[in-house]
């Protein structure tokens, strides 16, 4: 949602249908991208069903310009999920049924989750993810702050920092400490801070694996990506 983390699912979706399909291909993509500041107001503000509204526009847009199916890149966002789900007639690849197949793929069943304090508290994710029959770990309500604060003051700008980092690393043993097999970077500019030798556990980077199961849907036979194959 922040244009830091468009960047990464704009190079993942196009490598990985380079990757795929070989040659000069690349991802065809109706990108919508909206401007973060009215966003985050109305988030801190509780206003979320406005927030559905203003999202259901955008996806009822790329409906209108032939979109095959929607990708919300951002976790938090997907919150208002149902309201766009009912504005809009195409599919939205959910972040975390993507991010908890994957889990599952490699056999785990109990999970620490780091993002906003929305994705963290709320159910709409964590409830998602059970729904997979996994369990959820998340940070005691300090660190729960320290990782809200940094994604809002920092990652969402762009700012990467050492002593963040170090921070997340802390937290992250803490939840394996607790029983996590593995951590969710559940906020898509996590990534940008934290990487797979930053944690003594599988971490699973929600924006690639977004984006990498976007690429593999958008190849499926019948799909405008694919028939543009010639
Ligand atoms: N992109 C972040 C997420 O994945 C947080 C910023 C936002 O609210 O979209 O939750």
């Amino acid at each position: 949602m922040s244009w830091e983390s468009t960047v990464p699912y704009y190079q993942i979706l196009n490598r990985e249908v380079g990757r795929r399909l070989g040659g000069l291909h690349s991802a065809r993509v109706l990108m919508l991208s909206v401007d973060f500041h009215e966003i985050e107001i109305l988030q801190h503000q509780g206003r979320w069903e406005r927030l559905g509204e203003m999202l259901s526009e955008e996806a009822v847009t790329l409906e209108t310009a032939g979109a095959d199916f929607l990708v919300l890149c951002t976790n938090t966002m997907h919150l208002v999920a149902p309201a766009i789900e009912e504005s809009t007639s195409i599919p939205l690849l959910h972040i975390a049924d993507a991010t908890a197949e994957r889990v599952r793929g490699l056999g785990l069943d109990r999970i620490g989750l780091l993002g906003t304090r929305f994705t963290m508290e709320e159910t709409f994710y964590r409830g998602r993810l059970e729904g997979h029959g996994i369990s959820v770990l998340i940070p005691e309500a300090g660190d729960r702050d320290l990782v809200h604060r940094v994604i809002y003051e920092e990652l969402v700008l762009g700012e990467v920092r050492a002593e963040s980092r170090k921070e997340y690393q802390r937290i992250t043993e803490g939840l394996v400490a607790s029983g996590a097999q593995g951590v969710i970077l559940g906020c898509t500019e996590i990534g940008m801070l934290t990487k797979p030798d930053h944690a003594s556990v599988p971490l699973f980077d929600t924006a690639a694996i977004h984006a990498e199961t976007a690429a593999a849907l958008a190849l499926v036979p019948g799909s405008a990506q694919e028939e543009s194959r010639g």
